[in-house]
């Protein structure tokens, strides 16, 4: 179950940045940013974060949408425990709390967007 709100904007005309607070949300023509406690987690071009998501927050996203495809349902991840709170973040990376491939080192490190593919940026230790 994913409690967060999940934005879909894709095919929208505006070329306008709107990120969301949690969720997916348009950063462009072609891109997406996904946010998740005020922060982007993943960014990149719609193609590439919908067929290639890196950051488990938006791999939980995308596995909560509904799919025809049987391997797609198979491969379902979800999230642990509530939404933190804004004003009491967990340490480390926000996500750690929630997160299905969390790891020690998660609880002390803040993750940074690098680069995880051509137009492709994930805020996530797996990938540093
Ligand atoms: S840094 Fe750790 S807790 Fe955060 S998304 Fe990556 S694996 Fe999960």
């Amino acid at each position: 179950m994913v409690p967060d709100q999940v934005h879909h904007v894709l095919g929208g005309g505006t070329r306008e940045a709107q990120p969301a607070q949690e969720g997916i949300g348009q950063a462009g023509a072609d891109d997406v940013m996904v946010m998740y406690l005020g922060r982007p987690v993943e960014q990149g071009t719609k193609e590439t974060v919908f067929t290639r998501a890196r950051h488990p927050y938006t791999q939980v996203l995308l596995a909560a949408t509904p799919s025809v495809d049987p391997k797609a349902r198979s491969k379902r991840m979800t999230v642990k425990g509530e939404l933190p709170s804004p004003v009491d973040l967990p340490s480390g990376c926000r996500f750690r709390t929630r997160c299905p491939e969390a790891f020690d080192r998660c609880a002390q490190v803040d993750p940074k967007l690098v680069r995880v593919g051509p137009d492709h940026e994930a805020a996530c230790l797996l990938y540093e």
